[in-house]
């Protein structure tokens, strides 16, 4: 089952580099995928692929969520670990709820 799953994204990959148009923006720097290879990546938070270009499938740090490739602008965490922007957004969400249910009681 899943040898079938990766011979399917395998053919959108193809697909996909050869049209140019149907190619959806990059899901890490958010440009369109024009040029060179697109990688399709799980997002562990979406549970799904993610289209990535060729330089961004190239980026040493990835998010501790998500697993994506971050760029040099994603959220570096004390600790080491890094959050693409959604994933920081939502974090920082989650926190906020966390000192207002903190208040509230
Ligand atoms: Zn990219
Ligand atoms: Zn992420």
């Amino acid at each position: 089952m899943r040898q079938g799953l990766r011979a399917v994204a395998f053919w959108v990959l193809l697909v996909g580099a050869g049209v140019p148009a149907l190619a959806g923006p990059c899901a890490v720097c958010g440009k369109p995928i024009l040029f060179g290879t697109i990688y399709l990546m799980p997002d562990k938070e979406e549970d799904r692929q993610k289209e990535v270009c060729e330089t961004c499938h190239l980026l040493n740090h990835q998010c501790s969520l998500c697993r994506l490739p971050v760029t040099a602008e994603a959220t570096a965490l004390p600790d080491g670990r890094y959050l693409c922007p959604r994933d920081a957004q939502s974090a920082v969400l989650e926190a906020d709820r966390a000192k207002e249910l903190c208040t509230d009681a």
